[in-house]
């Protein structure tokens, strides 16, 4: 839908937005930046005041196809004009679609839909926790995740990030999680024997394929084939959090693909309906222990959501946006690494798959991300940090290689100020 379509007042109230009005009603639950988006396309967004921004942020990694791609909203402006949501009282074709294109395209068999990543893992918790008194025979079961994750703000998935900052005053979370290093199979085999002899056997192990909000860090597929292997010898189930990595984001379709491994269980949500709401929890067969009653989302799988996604899916397909991912994320690394070589004092490192990259900004450096953020988007291009000292690049998956060269000529321009000032 182009800007001309939309009616004169969403158009008036979109160019007399004030932050004041805002703040007064809208819960301050965000650091928000100065900025108010009116409209995208493509790659571009435009704010309230009609300048034009470069879009590597894309919703947090959630809109694939970027801004008001024809075949998004084609799918969407069709399903709502026909139907729009029914209860899952009833069959709904478009969810049963969108599961098949999911279990022909993963490792996977089942398909459960709800509305966002948190709630996915949610599933998966449960999934994994039922496996664990009804298939193992554990009554006290553990979920290990790992330091620096991020599943969700719910709060079993608080609980399971294991980052304190999310959990500060929201004590008493919930029991039968465990930390461990990320990366690290020799500190996962100890915490597994030792809550072995404390019974508390550990039912799953919980991990991202790479963790996004820890800082874009890549899991280590030596680790990962490791923990796979031990996972298969003690009956615990592997768990992936596929919710910013999936869909394409690595240059593969999940992350795991990157690992030479399969989850049991996985889940997805921000790209894969593009930016539409939704969420899904994945499982072989032989986890699946859910019978009617056991778990359910009014929301979850509704017709709108579910052709959006299936749009995503086959336009991913179709257009070979994984190829794209893989060599645009390349011509990204390489820029942002030439940049670090210009900068060596201030650039640590250079890290991602396909288009889900970071760069790191050395620890000495009195520079954080966030002042590069700010910076990046004051000459006109969004980005997301990824903690305190990583800057995070995710572009819609469509990105072009003239949009990526445009993001590194600007993020040049910006380490160039930045370092006059420091
Ligand atoms: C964003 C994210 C979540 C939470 O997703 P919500 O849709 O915000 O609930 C969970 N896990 C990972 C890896 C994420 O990046």
């Amino acid at each position: 839908m182009s800007l001309e379509t939309l009616s004169p007042a969403a158009t008036a109230s979109a160019s007399t937005f004030d932050a004041a009005d805002f703040d007064r009603c809208v819960m301050p639950t965000y650091g928000r930046f100065p900025l108010a988006i009116a409209r995208g396309e493509g790659c571009r967004l435009w704010d309230t005041e009609g300048n034009s921004y470069l879009d590597f942020v894309a919703g947090i990694a959630t809109c694939t196809l970027g801004h008001a791609h024809p075949a998004l909203v084609d799918a969407v402006a069709r399903q709502i004009q026909t139907l729009h949501h029914v209860s899952n009282l009833y069959y709904i074709p478009q969810q049963g679609d969108l599961a098949q294109w999911l279990v022909q395209n993963s490792c996977a068999d089942f398909a459960f839909f709800c509305n966002s990543g948190a709630e996915a893992n949610e599933g998966a918790i449960k999934l994994a926790r039922k496996y664990a008194h009804t298939v193992l025979g554990i009554c006290n079961p553990v979920i290990i995740t790992a330091n620096a994750s991020f599943h969700g703000r719910t709060l079993a998935t608080v609980t399971a990030t294991a980052q304190p900052k999310y959990q500060q005053n929201f004590s008493p979370l919930v029991p039968g999680f465990h930390y461990v290093p990320y990366n690290n199979i020799a500190a996962l085999e100890t915490a597994i024997a030792q809550l072995d002899v404390s019974e508390r056997q550990v039912a799953a192990i919980l991990l991202e394929p790479l963790q996004g909000e820890g800082g874009v860090r890549p899991g280590d597929a030596a680790y990962f084939q490791k923990v796979r292997q031990l996972c298969d010898e003690k009956g615990i189930l592997l768990l992936l959090d596929e919710v910013q990595v999936g869909i394409g984001r690595s240059g593969r379709l999940w992350g795991y693909e990157n690992l030479g491994i399969e989850p049991d269980i996985f889940t997805s949500a921000k790209g894969l309906a593009g930016g539409i709401p939704i969420g899904a929890m994945l499982c072989k067969a032989s986890c699946n222990v859910f019978t009617p009653g056991d778990h359910a989302s009014t929301f979850g799988g509704n017709p709108l959501a579910c052709a959006a996604a299936l749009a995503v899916c086959q336009t991913l397909t179709q257009d070979n946006l994984l190829a794209n991912a893989r060599v645009r994320g390349e011509q990204l690394r390489e820029g942002l690494r030439a940049i670090g070589h210009q900068y060596p004092s201030l650039v640590a490192e250079v890290r991602g798959w396909g288009l889900i990259n970071g760069l790191e900004i050395s620890a000495e450096a009195a520079l954080t991300a966030p002042e590069v953020v700010k910076a990046a988007m004051d000459e006109g291009l969004l980005l997301v940090p990824a903690g305190p000292k990583v800057v995070r690049f995710v572009p819609p998956l469509i990105v072009s290689a003239a949009e990526v060269e445009e993001a590194i000529a600007i993020l040049g321009r910006v380490f160039q100020d930045l370092v006059k000032g420091l």
